[in-house]
């Protein structure tokens, strides 16, 4: 893809903003500009947006049958699958995501269409409430109308499909906002869009703060999807207080813990939290950056873990984010580079540094090594805030519930790891960690078919599913009168 689109993809056409405002994005391999020319929404633009989509609500898409939403919504996967790499690879000049993460995003964001178009035509209520005599009483559920979403950056693609392929399968429409960092590859999704369905059922506006201010206050939006970080979705939660009260549902960031026992096997332990802190460059919100080991194991485990953060420099598969085989891209941008190296001043600081702490390659290449502390006290800033780049903490613990507690020790609650050999201790640990998901002798990576999301101050609701779908249905219940004539 030689060239990409900038604009504001509303009604399905691209149009210039109103706003006369453009953000600038620069590829983080080594400082290039790749656009100063990103249109970015105002008011009146995201207001185009929302009128377009409440047309297609009250009209078109909102009309159309169940059967034919899944046909739609079908033909969109395939020609997502079709054109994944080519997409991934606008990810990739952005924000400096392997292709092959972002390619595998794309083909993830087309499972959910898949999976989600399967659902369209089984939105089901109930029927004959027993304690209402002389009173029939159903339940239908209906959709809510136009539904906003604002994704964060590092994985535009699946964060776009957890809101837009519910939100349609429902019969709702959309108005997405994906992050001013990696906004290209949504927008390639316009003439795709274009040719499944009608105007108006998702539109996208690039911009930045602004206009996600926009989206989460407008008084024509009923609900907003949100993924980012917990301190900007607070913020939602108060726009969407402030305005209509609309529905919101929160994606937010983590800190999760991985409980390594001493009956692991730490061959695999070691393995699996490496590949959970370098894929996506450590930018995964359920990476599990809080290591606890059991004492007995710690410095065997140290060893290992070392060794294979330190095999990831001198393997290869750390540089060029468009080649295939590349697995470690740079961090998104500066600003984010720089949030990284801070906290590794920090880490210094706080504990001993086992390996890593440094930038990567040339100067200009937002590269940052793979990275292990131990030692750190149990507040220390590095083990309780979210670094988002690939940055591991270690520390120890002796008994089961020493480790549950050191786990829960977080205002976070999005993911953990447990790994153990043991199935009854990994069925009593998992039912004591706070989180919403759960990987054993694993690291956790959500798949379509299943709820993702937090507890605690990682948000609430659940994308993917079932559950996903939850978010975009209203129940409506309806009484008849038997005794009428
Ligand atoms: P962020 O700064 O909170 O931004 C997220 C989105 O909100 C972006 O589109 C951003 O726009 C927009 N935004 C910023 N300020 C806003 C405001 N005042 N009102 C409305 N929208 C606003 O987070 P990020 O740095 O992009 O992403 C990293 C965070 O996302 C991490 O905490 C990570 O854990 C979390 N995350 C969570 C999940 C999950 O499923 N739980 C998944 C992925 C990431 P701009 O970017 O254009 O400024």
């Amino acid at each position: 893809m030689s060239s990409f689109e900038t604009r504001l993809f509303i009604n399905n056409e691209f149009a210039d903003a109103k706003s006369g405002e453009y953000l600038t994005v620069y590829n983080p391999t080594d400082g290039s500009l790749v656009s100063d020319k990103i249109h970015s929404a105002n008011e009146q633009d995201v207001d185009a947006a929302v009128q377009a989509a409440q047309r297609a609500f009250k009209g078109t898409w909102g009309k159309t049958d169940p059967t034919a939403r899944a046909r739609a919504m079908l033909k969109f996967a395939d020609l997502v699958r079709e054109h994944a790499g080519e997409i991934a690879r606008l990810e990739t000049l952005a924000m400096g995501s392997a292709i092959a993460t972002q390619t595998m995003g794309y083909t993830t964001l087309a499972d959910l269409f898949v999976y989600y178009a399967g659902l369209a035509d089984k939105i089901h209520g109930e029927t004959a409430y027993p304690t209402s005599a002389g009173k029939y009483k159903i339940t239908q559920r209906e959709p809510i109308g136009v539904c906003a979403g604002i994704g964060a950056w590092n994985v535009s693609a699946i964060l776009f499909g957890w809101k837009a392929a519910p939100a349609l399968a429902a019969g709702n429409t959309v108005v997405f906002k994906p992050s001013e960092k990696a906004p290209l590859g949504t927008l390639a999704l316009g003439p795709l869009i274009q040719q499944c369905f009608p105007p108006g059922s998702i539109n996208i506006v690039n911009g930045g703060g602004k206009t996600g201010q926009l989206l989460a206050s407008h008084m024509e939006i009923h609900q907003i999807a949100f993924t980012g970080s917990t301190a900007t979705g607070r913020k939602i939660q108060e726009y969407a207080a402030r305005s209509n009260l609309k529905r919101v549902s929160l994606e937010l960031g983590g800190k999760s813990p991985s409980v390594i026992f001493e009956d692991a096997d730490i061959e695999l332990a070691a393995a699996k939290s490496m590949e959970g802190a370098i894929a996506n460059s450590g930018q995964i919100c359920a990476m599990a950056s809080r290591i606890f080991v059991q004492e007995s194991i710690a410095d065997k485990f140290i060893q290992v873990l070392k060794g294979s953060f330190e095999q990831v420099s001198k393997s290869g598969i750390i540089g060029d984010p468009s080649d295939k085989n590349t697995q470690v891209g740079p961090l998104a941008d500066k600003a984010q580079f720089k949030r990284v190296m801070e906290y590794l001043d920090i880490g210094k600081k706080e504990g001993e540094l086992v390996t890593g702490g440094v930038q990567w390659g040339a100067k200009d290449g937002l590269y940052v090594q793979p990275t292990i502390f131990k030692n750190l006290g149990k507040d220390s800033r590095i083990v309780r805030e979210e670094v988002f780049g690939p940055v591991v903490t270690v520390q120890t613990f002796t008994s089961e519930e020493d480790a549950i507690k050191l786990a829960n020790d977080s205002i976070f609650g999005l993911s953990a790891c447990v790994y153990t050999r043991s199935i009854s201790r990994a069925l009593r640990v998992t039912r004591e960690i706070e989180a919403g998901t759960i990987a054993v002798n694993d690291w956790y990576f959500p798949s379509p078919d299943t709820p993702f999301g937090g507890v605690k101050q990682s948000g609430y609701g659940r994308e993917g599913g079932l559950e996903g779908l939850n978010d975009y249905l209203q129940t409506k219940t309806i009484q008849i009168n038997m005794n009428a004539p």
